[in-house]
């Protein structure tokens, strides 16, 4: 995902402006890992080898999201972590 393609991006729930934290960085501004946060419904949708994980709450599967929220770790504020405690 390249950070163009984030600019046109918004919230599925609610329509907000999202904000992204870059992890790490391919060549010609393409995100490999990040996180995207919506600060209206406190979601967090991570981008996970290029592709932003923005389906349904329903579709969404813990278990797949699990091993990169914890690689990351340290990288989340406490507000994030606050919303991975929410999800349990
Ligand atoms: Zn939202």
């Amino acid at each position: 995902m390249t950070k163009s393609f984030f600019d046109k991006l918004c919230c599925p729930f609610d329509k907000s402006e999202l904000s992204i934290q870059v992890f790490t960085e391919k060549e010609n501004n393409v995100i490999h890992e990040g996180l995207i946060t919506c600060p209206t419904c406190k979601r967090l949708y991570p981008i996970i080898h290029g592709v932003p994980i923005m389906i349904p709450d329903a579709y969404r599967e813990a278990q797949l999201e699990k091993p990169f929220f914890i690689k990351w770790n340290d990288k989340l504020s406490l507000e994030a972590k606050a919303s991975l405690m929410l999800e349990e």
